[in-house]
């Protein structure tokens, strides 16, 4: 199968195994998921403080009003959903190779 440059087989540019449809510059299958896994990691690892803080806020500065509640319990977890995507997308592309 031929690259979308033509060439029958591309280097990967991170572990230069060559492999079959790959664009020039492109990552192979096994280097695309150990930098997702890295990112995934990363993104995990900030979008839980965040919501910890978040949480923390919504306890101690939302009334105990039971509809203000419910909007506190949906803000953290819109705020974990947001950050962890984010986060995850900005380490995919400025993680090192
Ligand atoms: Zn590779």
């Amino acid at each position: 199968m031929l690259s979308p440059s033509g060439w029958p087989e591309v280097p990967c540019a991170r572990c230069e195994a060559r492999v079959a449809g790959l664009a020039w510059g492109a990552l192979c299958p096994a280097c695309a998921a150990d930098r997702a896994r890295r990112a995934s990691r990363l993104a995990s690892r900030i979008s839980l403080p965040a919501t910890l803080l978040v949480g923390l806020y919504v306890l101690w500065r939302v009334p105990p009003i039971p509809l203000a509640r419910i909007y506190g319990v949906i803000a953290v977890l819109v705020t974990y959903i947001v950050v962890r995507k984010v986060v995850h997308r900005v380490a995919l592309e400025l993680l090192p190779r």
